[in-house]
């Protein structure tokens, strides 16, 4: 069963990271998107809403327990009509002098980017790195990024742009889906090759009722896989989740990328890791 969170417990705080964000839309919308393989959409934990002075006593109260924070999680914070305030979210962050990572499906307008880019310079200048990254799950199979979400390739130009204004510019093909085939999958990274610094992987969680799986296979009702079973590692949420790892798709990635000289990983703590030794050095 799913305990509530609590405001001694808003959102995410484990494995050296604080994973944060706006919280539902509404009482009855989690997020602006509605992408069918989302988790939100069954059993997570929902994020409290907070306003962002209480979000940032919150994380000022944490403070020595993470060493990045997260804009991300149970909903895109940055989707209209939660952008300004995602970003004022987001500058605000400047002030806890960790690594920053957001993520969102959202494509930003130029007076967005610019004021993307003069945060990023601040936390540059405290030796600090802001991760944007740019989920894209699909090329071709519309249903599963429906509108407002932008086609994928607007959202492609978005992580040349992010590369462009300094960000770690970060493609999330995440999650990976049994019905997008492997040969969609190296065209994002074909037509996204030279505009991202890492690419990202992932599981997909489904809930054991069908619920994802239903929305998922809309188009081909009878496809059926086989999932593993397990507890999520990044919610506090206690349900066995099923779980399809892609196996086949996280190989085929893999050899892309030692072929083309890419950096890919399915979880984001060794991303990070690797590109901050990689500015170390
Ligand atoms: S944008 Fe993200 S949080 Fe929103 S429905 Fe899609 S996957 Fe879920």
């Amino acid at each position: 069963m799913n305990r509530e969170r609590t405001l001694e417990l808003p959102f995410y705080l484990g494995n050296n990271r604080a994973m944060i964000s706006l919280g539902p839309l509404s009482p009855k919308k989690y997020c602006t998107y509605s992408c069918p393989f989302c988790y939100v959409h069954s059993g997570f934990l929902k994020y409290v809403n907070l306003d962002l002075e209480d979000i940032k006593s919150w994380l000022t109260n944490n403070k020595g327990k993470y060493d990045i924070i997260y804009i991300s999680g149970d909903t895109d914070s940055f989707a209209k009509p939660r952008t300004q305030k995602a970003l004022d979210l987001l500058e605000s962050l400047i002030a806890f002098n960790v690594d920053v990572l957001f993520t969102t499906r959202y494509v930003f307008n130029e007076d967005e980017l610019l004021r993307i880019k003069k945060i990023n310079e601040q936390l540059s200048r405290k030796g600090r790195i802001l991760f944007g990254c740019v989920s894209i799950a699909q090329l071709s199979f519309n249903h599963l990024e429906p509108k407002p979400i932008k086609p994928p390739l607007e959202r492609i130009k978005q992580l040349k742009r992010f590369k462009e204004l300094g960000l770690c510019s970060v493609l999330a093909m995440r999650p990976f889906l049994p019905i997008v085939p492997k040969e969609e999958y190296s065209e994002i990274i074909n037509l996204s090759i030279g505009s991202f610094d890492i690419l990202l992987g992932e599981s997909w969680y489904a809930d054991k009722d069908g619920v994802l799986e239903k929305q998922v296979f809309k188009t081909q009702p009878n496809y059926k896989i086989e999932f593993k079973e397990s507890p999520m590692d990044f919610d506090n949420n206690q349900n066995i989740w099923k779980v399809w790892e892609g196996e086949e798709i996280r190989k085929f990635v893999c050899k892309k990328s030692e072929e083309m000289g890419f950096p890919f990983f399915m979880r984001s703590r060794p991303a990070i890791e690797w590109y901050r030794n990689k500015k170390r050095n």
